[in-house]
């Protein structure tokens, strides 16, 4: 880092869960080398984050928060995390641009030397080089998935994949025979079946690759044993994690880097509850389920027997409001087997002594930080890269064991 006097370093995430907090745990880690890192990200998220953390995260954090428009009108929903992609495709590299030349201008001992942004939205990569700043990706997820993402123009080559990325032949298939043998046993090409969707993660895919290709350094939250042989086939790839609080000097690590307000309660109730007894049921940030997989899933925690900590967000419901099953709170809360949170302090409550297994959705900050902790998996995959990561977790790492929500 050549340009300023003192490191400066932006990092810009995209715009949703499970991308912003490994990047914020990233930011911190940096930033206690003592180097300098302002945070951009939209105006939403910003105002989330900013209201999710204590006045003391607010008081110890060194990082500079700063926020741009996503482009679009105020009333507009912003959970739709797609429609926010489709304005940040106009307007990001623009007010990045416009915010780099601004605190470059301003503070000649500070300028901006590096900045790290997030693969999914990778284009901002080539506004930064026009300005002379290096360019850095960041990809939340495997590296397996990556390699399969740069993998794509082989898979359209062979007619796997069409030019939108519909497979030509079944739902799901293994890979390309041309790839390494590997890959092919290991990843599975998963895109969701609803059309739109599958057109915009697509979409997302070759912005990836673009990225991926461009950047200087590819950052990814794995580690090379976790991964050797996916790393192996990425020249510019760091692995940089596994991105947990708990690998952050102790000064920050209580920081709280969700963009929802964690309840703590759990904690103590975990407290009171036999060693590594508890099922911990989280299916991350966007996964969610038909009125009859909430009813089956509470009422087999309930008959299971066992002590179990649920995190219910109230949009966990497919277009609806949460209903439990007749009783179910009553009968759960009386007998204090369950406790149920909107959002939990996850590594935290991974962390705990009393924890037996985690259910999870696989999203790959869970898969990385219950791996890390120790905690063995039971797997709901949701869609997209869980699925991988659930083969992971069952076939190669041996750490958990899949349900089939079906019941077959
Ligand atoms: N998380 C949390 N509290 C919760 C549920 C999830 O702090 O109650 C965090 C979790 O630790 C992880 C992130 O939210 O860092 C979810 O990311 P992941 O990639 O697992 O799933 P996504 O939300 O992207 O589907």
């Amino acid at each position: 880092i050549t340009t300023g006097k003192k490191p400066h370093i932006l990092a810009f995430p995209f715009p949703a869960q499970g991308h912003v907090i490994p990047l914020i745990k990233l930011s911190r880690l940096i930033a206690t080398h003592g180097i300098k890192v302002t945070f951009v990200t939209t105006e939403h998220i910003c105002e989330k984050l900013l209201s999710s953390m204590s006045d003391h995260d607010k008081g110890q954090d060194n990082i500079v928060l700063t926020s741009i428009p996503d482009g679009l009108p105020p009333q507009d929903d912003r959970c739709d995390a797609f429609k926010v992609f489709e304005s940040l495709k106009n307007t990001a590299g623009g007010y990045l641009t416009n915010l780099i030349e601004k605190i470059n201008e301003s503070n000649s001992d500070e300028k901006i030397s590096c900045v790290i942004a997030d693969v999914t939205i990778g284009w901002v990569l080539e506004n930064v080089e026009k300005l002379g700043v290096e360019g850095v990706a960041f990809a939340p997820a495997s590296v397996a998935t990556l390699a399969m993402t740069l993998h794509i123009p082989k898979l359209i080559e062979e007619g796997r994949i069409d030019e939108n990325g519909t497979l030509t032949g079944i739902e799901i298939i293994n890979l390309s025979d041309n790839l390494p043998p590997w890959i092919k046993d290991e990843v599975t090409w998963c895109f969701p079946l609803d059309l739109n969707l599958q057109k915009i993660f697509f979409e997302c895919s070759l912005i990836t690759q673009k990225a991926a290709y461009r950047a200087k350094w590819l950052l990814c939250n794995t580690f090379y044993e976790l991964e050797s042989s996916a790393c192996d086939l990425i020249p510019n790839l760091l692995p940089i994690g596994p991105l947990l609080k708990t690998n952050i000097n102790s000064k920050f690590s209580s920081n709280s880097s969700s963009l929802c307000r964690e309840d703590t309660t759990c904690l103590s109730w975990l407290d009171r509850q036999p060693a590594s007894s508890v099922i911990y049921v989280a299916f991350g940030s966007y996964a969610v389920f038909s009125q009859h997989q909430l009813d089956e899933l509470a009422l087999g925690l309930e008959l299971s027997g066992r002590p179990f900590l649920w995190v219910v967000r109230h949009d966990l419901a497919n277009r609806s409001r949460v209903e439990f099953p007749d009783g179910f709170l009553e009968r759960v809360g009386c007998s204090g087997i369950g406790k149920i949170v909107e959002w939990a302090p996850q590594e935290k409550v991974l962390c705990h002594r009393s924890i037996g297994c985690f259910l999870s959705h696989c999203g790959w900050n869970s898969t990385v930080e219950g791996l890390s902790k120790g905690v063995p998996f039971l797997c709901w995959p949701y869609c997209m890269d869980q699925l991988h990561n659930q083969k992971y977790i069952c076939d190669k790492w041996r750490i958990g064991l899949r349900i089939d929500p079906d019941g077959n």
